[in-house]
């Protein structure tokens, strides 16, 4: 097999570093084509001196002016580009095979689907892509011959517990492969049990202290308003052609379970595991064979016990949102997702409670109306809306 070029976009995050941690481990079969980021020049620094990618990416102009300086002055080879071109050049580049979309948030969607109309093999941690414009999305993967593989670690569970013949269900529905429904765990973030009445004091830092993943402070403020479950939810929608009444939300607080696939024979298929993301990413990577990941084995008799439970929506009134958006459709989640990315902001910024993230997206959601995003323009016009929105309704706050 020849060596495959991998892009990693969002290099210097959680699972970009994830990612090149499973990718050192395969040097026989993987190469470091490029590594970007938006503005931690000393992190991919370093990362470019290990890896000696073609090329290093950073949005931020000073920093790639540092970062272009600081590998001269080692006598690293790296090429360093600039700005959201650059993404989309080094994503879609003829001599990369694979690309990593691990960048958080909506300035991941133009890469990734740079990347897909170039027919790439795409692993998809950037879930709000996803959400944000499903259909042009999803439409393009089938069109530019895309392979769309999942990292986000219930996803991947999904697709592990799915037939193989994946080309049937994303023509016919989900239903047409004898799968009733999919459970869709959620550990329930550090929240699952505080008092209601403390949720109004919580800080961003004990948000950000997930119990059992490691993960960038986004996705960690989503994992504790469960707002992340609710943007899986639609993420579970598009990729398995599936509808937002077939998929069923599931507290598992320990984690080890990472959802499970329900067939008509009553048979239920789940994927274990412990919670490393280092699991899926090296079998999206390595799909249809198997690569060691370096994630310990799982000592199932030390778990000893699985928990479940149905999720509180008093407790998670972003999860509820999702759903009503999810069921909405349209530009409905594009909305929520804009919405959401800004009272984050904020609330980790120290502007809103964390009790008024939902509040932002409930008005926000209020306030515009949803569309048929039948362009990327219409999409971006209504994220850009939803996000002006934000800040006007975190001002009257
Ligand atoms: P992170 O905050 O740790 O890293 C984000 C990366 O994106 C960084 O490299 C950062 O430089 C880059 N980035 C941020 N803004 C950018 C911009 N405007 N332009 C270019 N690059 C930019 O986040 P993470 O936890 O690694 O998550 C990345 C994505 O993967 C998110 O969409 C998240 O939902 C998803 N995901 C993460 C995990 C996890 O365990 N961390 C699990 C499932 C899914
Ligand atoms: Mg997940």
């Amino acid at each position: 097999m020849s060596i495959q070029q991998v892009t990693v976009l969002g290099a210097t995050g959680s699972i970009g570093v994830s990612t090149l941690d499973v990718l050192a481990r395969h040097p026989e079969r993987y190469a470091v084509f490029a590594l970007t980021a938006d503005r931690k020049w000393q992190v991919l620094a370093t990362q470019c001196l290990q890896h000696n990618p073609r090329y290093a990416v950073l949005n931020d102009m000073a920093a790639a002016v540092a970062l272009a300086e600081e590998l001269r002055r080692q006598g690293c080879k790296t090429e360093v580009l600039q700005g959201a071109d650059a993404l989309a050049q080094v994503a879609s580049h003829a001599d990369t095979h694979v690309v990593m979309a691990a960048i958080v948030g909506a300035a991941g969607l133009l890469p990734t689907l740079a990347a897909v109309k170039a027919g790439k093999k795409v692993l998809l941690a950037n879930k709000e892509a996803l959400v944000m414009a499903g259909g042009l999305f999803t439409r393009a993967v089938a069109e530019h011959g895309a392979t769309l593989l999942p990292i986000d670690s219930e996803h991947n569970a999904i697709f592990q517990c799915l037939p193989n013949h994946r080309a049937d269900y994303l023509v016919d529905g989900l239903q047409s492969s004898g799968v009733r429904k999919i459970l869709l765990t959620a550990s329930g973030g550090p929240f699952r049990n505080t008092p209601l009445a403390d949720l109004k004091t919580v800080t961003p830092e004990q948000a950000c202290a997930h119990p059992n993943w490691s993960m960038g402070q986004k996705i960690s403020v989503d994992s504790a308003t469960m707002l992340n479950k609710g943007l899986e939810l639609i993420e579970a929608c598009w990729l398995f052609n599936t509808r937002p009444e077939q998929v069923q939300v599931v507290i598992h607080p320990q984690s080890v379970i990472h959802s499970m696939v329900e067939y008509v024979d009553g048979s239920v298929l789940a994927q274990l595991g412990n919670p490393d993301m280092r699991t899926p990413i090296a079998h999206a990577l390595a799909w249809p064979e198997r690569i060691a990941s370096g994630v310990a084995s799982l000592d199932i008799i030390a778990t000893a016990r699985l928990d479940f439970s149905a999720p509180d929506y008093e407790r998670f009134p972003c999860l509820h949102l999702a759903q009503q958006a999810a069921a909405r459709a349209a530009t409905a989640p594009t909305i929520l997702n804009a919405a959401n990315e800004v009272a984050v902001a904020a609330f980790l910024q120290r502007k809103i409670r964390f009790d008024q993230i939902a509040q932002v997206i409930t008005s926000v959601l209020d306030k515009q109306d949803v569309i048929e995003p039948d362009s990327l323009e219409l999409v971006i016009a209504s994220d850009q809306k939803a996000r002006e929105l934000a800040h006007s309704v975190i001002l009257a706050l």
